[in-house]
């Protein structure tokens, strides 16, 4: 029998890579495990978690205005963009000692190095120009900002990369794109006083989303100060002579900022690893194919999360992460479950969301019912902020299923996890009805829904 260096080589260190090298280690498999930035990935070095505390940030001035309905009366109060960066940057740096540690801990060797297939079973490090064997690869490399290098000009436009590094606050900002990382930043943006305009080439922001979610979330945008230009797409960045950038639209509208940020989605961060010397398969997107199990087509390499362009979410890497040890160490061949998976967008309001949206139920089933509440929070009757909340059911009308909940307004994230654990233990209406609602809150609304708003059968909307 071959022997290798290593039972497990993991390249990438970010969720899925640091939870499947962590776990191989634990149950005494020899594993090393290869980053080339820094551990933790793009969700605790440059996603997710910086994001969130930026939107903790950009939401004291709001909280400071709110206060005054409450009696209270806040001084002056003042922003310091770098004092915010210095503390994310802080507490980024003990997350990812907490990541690195976790792996030493187990027993993993950790690697600061670009790892790169050389063939099926061994690794160049780039750092040392020396190879490593292993008899199980895991390709856990995720994904990069879409740079849009067709774009003239995109070379003077930042990514969310450098978003959580600028070395000052824009006064002005252009972001294309109208998914989570667009509206999210939009968001975080204009909350820390920057002139905010948003781009999207679509006809509604955040096109995979129910429909009330995204008008929901348009309105109240606008209502705060973000412009927000819908059909219409950059075609050219140029430096502007005052300084700043100018951005030409399609449509002939030229908008001067300081920065112009891209949010056009992210690709699978596969170029140059070596997939081809080793017989890996790719899509046209380059990113890994797998089967139910993560396998490539090469049978002792398998790959995990972004680079496999299934759903990009940290919690998915992290399940596929797990999955993979159940098959391949602990005898018990488990495949990741990909529906149903709740998520949040950290807009603001927040949209919290889980399963189908209208549009998706209407298409598959007869007939649904939608059960749909707007109302003011009651933290908004004091403070006089003029914001509304969207809760929405949507419920195969064949069995009472529920199909879909959707929320729009504060928390609605944390209520999408709990009605993730509802939906995907088969929740009907019937058994939100017989909920009792706490009370006051704002989720009491979501079982207080008798009667149902509006149908939808055969396509077709019926009242009453
Ligand atoms: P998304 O896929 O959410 O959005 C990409 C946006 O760019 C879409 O609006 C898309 O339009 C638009 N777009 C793509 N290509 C072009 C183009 N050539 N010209 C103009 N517009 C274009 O990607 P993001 O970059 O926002 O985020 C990447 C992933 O990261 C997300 O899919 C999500 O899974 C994850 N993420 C999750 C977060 C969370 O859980 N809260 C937060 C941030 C990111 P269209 O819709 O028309 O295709």
């Amino acid at each position: 029998m071959a022997s290798y260096d290593y039972d497990l080589f993991v390249i990438g260190g970010g969720s899925g890579g640091v939870r499947s090298a962590r776990l191989a280690a634990g149950l005494g498999k020899k594993v090393a495990i290869a980053e080339e930035y820094r551990f933790g990935g793009t969700c605790v070095i440059r996603g997710c978690v910086p994001k969130k505390l930026f939107v903790y940030a950009s939401q004291f001035h709001e909280h400071f205005e709110d206060a005054a309905g409450y009696g209270w009366t806040v001084g002056e109060s003042r922003f310091d963009w770098t004092a915010l960066v210095a503390a994310k940057d802080k507490e980024i740096a003990r997350l990812e000692g907490l990541y690195r540690r976790g792996l030493e801990n187990a027993g993993a060797e950790l690697l600061d190095t670009r790892a790169e297939l050389v063939d099926a079973h061994t690794i160049r490090l780039v750092k040392t120009d020396t190879t490593v064997t292993a008899e199980r690869i895991i390709i856990a490399t995720g994904g990069t900002a879409n740079p849009h290098a067709a774009l003239p000009g995109h070379e003077l436009c930042i990514t969310s990369n450098e978003a959580f590094h600028l070395t000052e606050l824009p006064k002005s900002i252009l972001i294309a794109g109208g998914g989570y990382i667009a509206v999210e930043f939009a968001n975080i943006f204009h909350g820390l006083g920057v002139e905010t305009t948003l781009i999207y080439r679509g006809q509604e922001i955040l096109s995979r989303f129910d429909h009330d979610m995204r008008q929901g979330l348009h309105k109240a945008m606008e209502a705060k100060g973000i412009r927000i230009l819908l059909t219409d797409i950059i075609e050219e960045v140029t430096q502007s002579p005052a300084g700043g950038l100018t951005a030409r639209t399609k449509t002939g509208a030229t908008i001067v900022a300081d920065q112009v940020m891209l949010a056009l989605g992210r690709d699978p961060y596969t170029k140059g690893l070596g997939l081809e010397k080793a017989g890996v398969a790719v899509d046209e997107r380059g990113a890994v194919i797998v089967d139910a199990y993560s396998r490539t087509n090469v049978p002792h390499i398998f790959a995990l999360g972004d680079v496999t362009d299934r759903v990009q979410l940290t919690p998915v890497a992290i399940h596929e992460a797990m999955c993979f040890i159940e098959t391949e160490y602990r005898g018990n061949p488990t495949s990741p479950d990909h529906d149903l998976i709740a998520t949040a967008v950290f807009s603001q309001p927040e949209i919290g969301t889980v399963g189908l949206s209208e549009e998706e139920a209407a298409q598959r089933f007869d007939e649904i019912e939608v059960y749909r509440a707007e109302f003011r929070p009651m933290k908004a009757t004091l403070s006089g902020r003029a914001e509304k909340m969207i809760m929405k059911l949507v419920v195969n009308g064949a069995d009472r299923k529920v199909l879909g909940a959707h929320i729009l307004g504060h928390d609605a994230g944390e209520m999408a996890q709990l009605l993730g654990v509802s939906l995907k233990a088969g929740v009907t209406k019937d058994d939100f009805d017989r909920t009792m609602a706490v009370h006051p809150t704002a989720a009491e609304e979501l079982v207080t829904m008798y009667k149902p708003s509006y149908r939808v059968k055969g396509g077709q909307r019926i009242d009453g």
